[in-house]
């Protein structure tokens, strides 16, 4: 369903983990940032950029490699591809091809076009990296910390920012990677709402925002939790570790799991402990 659309943007909305799709019409081409979930609701955004685009290219942007976005890839073809130098070194692309195929087989699901890794046509190496589609700059920025191959997208010209599995207004910090590379990125996103006139906020999960003073709660949100999650870590405070978990909206045992593996990962880099058990990254 569609969750925000203004002129040239319209966000969609999964009924699975409020998941975000954007595209978003530029001058010359067409941006579909992370396609997802059921086949219905790929071939209602299928539909509308085919309804919009008329001789425009298409450009297809992943904001990070979990299999939740990346599963729309093939239904794009001839599209041009764009994600981080990490995503197109990925090490576990068989896998995350092999959770697509475990969601669809789950749930009876069948797709009408091939499951496949993202194959990049252009490369974001460099933190702050520019790429002009036509007439429009989109300027990157890593976002290592939730997985080591996030992007942050902004897009100057009509205010966007782009965030992937962060600054959602309700799903706290799942560390998939570092715990200080994420404190890092959140710095990262206060730095470019100083820095660039941010007016349409899109988290990979959850609502947009067009709200600054919204914007910078989320920042505040996952820090906050964050920096009282490695205060309970350090000090070994099983009750207020109990107590941050159940902070989680929606919670389920994959929440519980995720908790699990925050801890697991603030344990690794603030105590010495032995490396995180990643087998319940997506
Ligand atoms: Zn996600």
């Amino acid at each position: 369903m569609i969750q925000f659309s203004q002129g040239h943007i319209t966000v969609y909305q999964s009924a699975l983990f409020q998941t975000t799709s954007t595209v978003i019409a530029l001058d010359e081409a067409i941006l579909i940032v992370d396609p997802t979930w059921l086949p219905s609701e790929i071939r209602e955004i299928q539909a509308h950029v085919d309804s919009i685009k008329g001789s425009r290219d298409c450009y297809l942007l992943f904001t990070h490699g979990d299999y939740d976005h990346v599963i729309g890839y093939q239904a794009f073809p001839g599209a041009k591809t764009i994600g981080s130098l990490e995503l197109q070194r990925h090490p576990q692309k068989e896998r995350k091809v092999n959770l697509i195929r475990e969601f669809d087989a789950n749930y009876y699901i069948t797709r009408d076009y091939p499951i496949e890794f993202p194959q990049l046509d252009f490369v974001i190496a460099q933190d702050g990296q520019q790429l002009a589609i036509g007439n429009t700059s989109l300027t990157f920025y890593k976002a290592p910390g939730h997985s080591e191959d996030s992007l942050f997208t902004i897009i100057d010209s009509l205010g966007v920012f782009i965030a992937g599995d962060y600054l959602s207004d309700f799903e706290l910090p799942f560390i998939y990677h570092s715990a200080a590379a994420y404190e890092s990125t959140m710095q990262r996103a206060a730095e470019i709402l100083q820095n660039h006139d941010i007016r349409l906020l899109i988290p990979g999960h959850g609502q947009h925002t067009t709200n600054r003073s919204e914007m910078f709660r989320r920042i505040h949100l996952a820090t906050d939790h964050l920096r009282r999650l490695k205060e309970a870590v350090i000090h070994g405070d099983e009750a207020a570790l109990e107590k941050l978990g159940e902070e989680h909206a929606f919670p389920s045992s994959f929440t519980k799991e995720c908790h699990e593996e925050n801890i697991r990962i603030m344990r690794r880099e603030y105590m010495g402990e032995l490396a995180a058990d990643e087998s319940i990254h997506p």
